[in-house]
Formats: C-alpha cells, sequence, structure tokens
C-alpha cells in the first residue's frame, strides 16, 4: 500500500522536548524540561495587548510586521548593537523565532546544500534542515566550556556549504560564544561566501561579565548575517510567538516571500504589545539577567547535592549535566524515571545531538521558573540517589 505521509515528515520524530511536557503533567511532576517561564510578563505589555484587541487591532497586520513593531525592532537593535537597519527593507517579524528560522533557511538554502550546525544544538535545526533539504553538517561543542575545536570547524566548510546557524547564548550548554570564536566564524563565512543565520534569543540572559556579541555587527557580515531574535524569552511570553529577524533587503525579501505563505503574518495585537516591550529601559534587562542569575546559583548547587555534574551556563536558562553518577545505561530511561519516580522533567541529551550515544549520559535542565518552584524541584530531587535502582 502507497505511504499517506511524506517521505520527509518521516525522516524526524516529534519534539522530545514537547513530549516530556506532555509526560510531566501526566505524573504531576515539576517541569524543567520545556523551557519556558512559569512567572507573569511585565504588566505594562499586557496592558498594551488587552488596549491594541479592545482597539480593534484584530486584523491582519503588515506580513513582515507592523511598522511600529518593526520600528521598535530597529531602536531596539541600534540601542543594544550600534547596528542599523531599515524597517521598510530588512526586518520580518514572524510567528516566533523558529518561524524565523525555517524560513531563513527555506529562503537561502537549496536542497543539497549544506548547513553548519554546532552540536548539541537546540533540537528544531535538525528538522529545519531536513524540511528544506539541505544537509546539515555537524561540528562539535566540547565539555566542559563547549569550545569548538577550531580546525574542525575549517574541515566542516567547504564549496558545499551554504549557511552556518550560530545560536548564542547557546541552548542547551548555555555556553555564549566568545568575540574570538565568532570573529573565526566570521573570517569563514567570508572566506567561503556563507551566511550566518544566528539564533540570539537569549540575548539578554548573560552571567558573570560574558559579552554577547552579535555576529552581524563583525567586519564584513552585516550583508551576510541573519539575526533572529524575539520577544518569547525576553519578556516572559512564549505563547504570543512573536519573534524577527534583521538582513540586508535582498535576504529580508526571499525570508519575507516564505514567510508570507506558511503564516501570512503574527498575532497583530501582540505586535502592538511587543513595539511596547522593545521599548523598556535597560534597567528591565539588567533586573532580568540578574533574577536568571539568582536562579541559576540556586538550581546548579542542588543539583550537584542531589548527584549530577554541572555545566555551568554563562548564558541562556538551561544547564548541561553528566548523569554517569546514577548508574543508568540510558538518558531517555532515566528522564522517565526522573519524572515518575522523582516528579521533575528534563530533557534527555541525545535529543540534542545527532548521534544519540554522545548524550546517553546527558540530561538538559531549565531554571526559568519562580523560586517557589525551584524549590519544590530541589526537595524531590532530594532523595533521588537513594530511590534509583543501578542497572
Ligand atoms: N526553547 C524551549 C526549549 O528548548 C522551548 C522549545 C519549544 O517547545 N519550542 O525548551
Amino acid at each position: 500500500m502507497r505511504t499517506l505521509v511524506s517521505q520527509r515528515s518521516d525522516r524526524f520524530t516529534e519534539s522530545v522536548i514537547r513530549e516530556m511536557t506532555r509526560l510531566c503533567n501526566q505524573h504531576g511532576g515539576v517541569n524543567l524540561a520545556q523551557g519556558f517561564p512559569d512567572f507573569p510578563a511585565p504588566e505594562a505589555i499586557k496592558e498594551e495587548a488587552a488596549r491594541a484587541i479592545r482597539a480593534d487591532v484584530n486584523q491582519y497586520a503588515i506580513t513582515w510586521g507592523a511598522r511600529r513593531l518593526r520600528d521598535a525592532v530597529v531602536a531596539k537593535t541600534e540601542r543594544f548593537t550600534g547596528l542599523s537597519y531599515d524597517p521598510e527593507t530588512e526586518v520580518t517579524v514572524c510567528c516566533g523565532s523558529t518561524e524565523c528560522m525555517i524560513a531563513t533557511l527555506l529562503a537561502l538554502v537549496n536542497p543539497g546544500e549544506e548547513v553548519i550546525v554546532f552540536e548539541p544544538f537546540y533540537e528544531n535545526y535538525g528538522p529545519d534542515a531536513i524540511l528544506c533539504g539541505a544537509v546539515p553538517r555537524f561540528v562539535r561543542l566540547r565539555e566542559p566550556d563547549w569550545s569548538y575545536d577550531p580546525a574542525e570547524l575549517e574541515r566542516a566548510f567547504s564549496d558545499r556549504t551554504k549557511a552556518i546557524i550560530v545560536n548564542t547564548p547557546n541552548n542547551p550548554t548555555g555556553k555564549v560564544f566568545t568575540r574570538a570564536e565568532l570573529d573565526h566564524i566570521a573570517a569563514l563565512c567570508r572566506k567561503w561566501d556563507v551566511v550566518a543565520v544566528t539564533d540570539e534569543i537569549y540575548e539578554h540572559m548573560i552571567y558573570d561579565g560574558a559579552e554577547h556579541v552579535s555576529l552581524a555587527a563583525l567586519d564584513g557580515m552585516r550583508g551576510r548575517t541573519v539575526t533572529i531574535s524575539g520577544i518569547s524569552k525576553t519578556y516572559s511570553v512564549t505563547g504570543w510567538r512573536v519573534g524577527y529577524c534583521l538582513a540586508d533587503p535582498a535576504l529580508s525579501g526571499a525570508i519575507r516571500k516564505v514567510h508570507d505563505f506558511l503564516t501570512v503574518g503574527a498575532p497583530a495585537p501582540l505586535q502592538e504589545a511587543a513595539a511596547t516591550a522593545l521599548a523598556l529601559p535597560d534597567e528591565y534587562y539588567r533586573t532580568l539577567a540578574d533574577g536568571y542569575r539568582a536562579r541559576r546559583d540556586f538550581l546548579l548547587p542542588a543539583l550537584e547535592a542531589a548527584g549530577f555534574r554541572t555545566f555551568k551556563p554563562r548564558g541562556a536558562y538551561y544547564v548541561m549535566t553528566d548523569i554517569s553518577g546514577f548508574g543508568f545505561a540510558d538518558d531517555v530511561a532515566f528522564a522517565r524515571h526522573l519524572v515518575a519516580e522523582g516528579g521533575v522533567a528534563a530533557v534527555p541529551g541525545s535529543s540534542f545531538y545527532s548521534d544519540p550515544a554522545a548524550g546517553r549520559q546527558r540530561l538538559r535542565f531549565h531554571f526559568a521558573r519562580r523560586r517557589e518552584t525551584l524549590e519544590a524541584a530541589v526537595e524531590r530531587l532530594g532523595g533521588l540517589k537513594a530511590r534509583a535502582p543501578i542497572v
């Protein structure tokens, strides 16, 4: 009988992260798997969303984004990176940075061309590459500091390379790419005429004096970089689905066309609220980073005490851990045990690697949680070692 589903949809699995959320709900667990905050969004932006709906901003916005939001994106980008963009031709608003990434790859990469991806990687990038027919080339980030081997990266570039995805601050490792690393990546992009696609959604979650550097700001990169970000993480509104990307007019033109036929546009009233969000004062971003640093500094020692080895993140809100102290053969079995017996959900490390064996002793937690939620998780983790079967 003929197969009713496409080969392309058969080549990747359902999201492991969202599966863990469902499992967590079944067991009434504390969700440290799917990364989204459980604390409220800023009052001012909720007010603005409600105001926009009451004012009947209820129909399609301009496909590539309401003018007010594009202006706000341009102003905020200039405020934090010094880069200037033209709101008329260089900004595209999408349904979250997730859509920005797939629209960008569909717009720029031909079937068979290679896309370089650092691994462990955010799980979307694999299916994104498959959906546009690209061939992913993986370059390993190495523990404990998640640096890469420069020679390995140089070997990954060739005439077949069309793009490189750079996610900094990084999910799942918390790595913040250094200026020196980004200079090296930029030089390779120029040498091989490659486009850089950056995922900077965690740009404001930076700790211990680390510096967030936008690749687009480096020499010769403005015209060959698509910079992706959005409001989900910075303003605690992951369900609103408003993201944006910045790129020169030629690249933006192609991305806008793909975006138009994928989704037409992002939610119009929430674009108004997003414009208000992006104009929040510098103090907001400092407080946000301080809050996340405090959550990190609470969770990591507790994970260590419970038997995990942790790799300290310098950015974003995730921590990768080593579970070899628990004696499980498999990260998926351990994650299931942890949620069923321990009441805490985390993400199996194998879902971040092209070769699942590389993540068999790794588990990712996130700490976008209120203090009480983290305390509840820590209390549950307390008895874990005693309960774990040695297999
Ligand atoms: N980015 C978040 C994570 O990695 C949420 C993923 C998702 O569900 N889109 O957990």
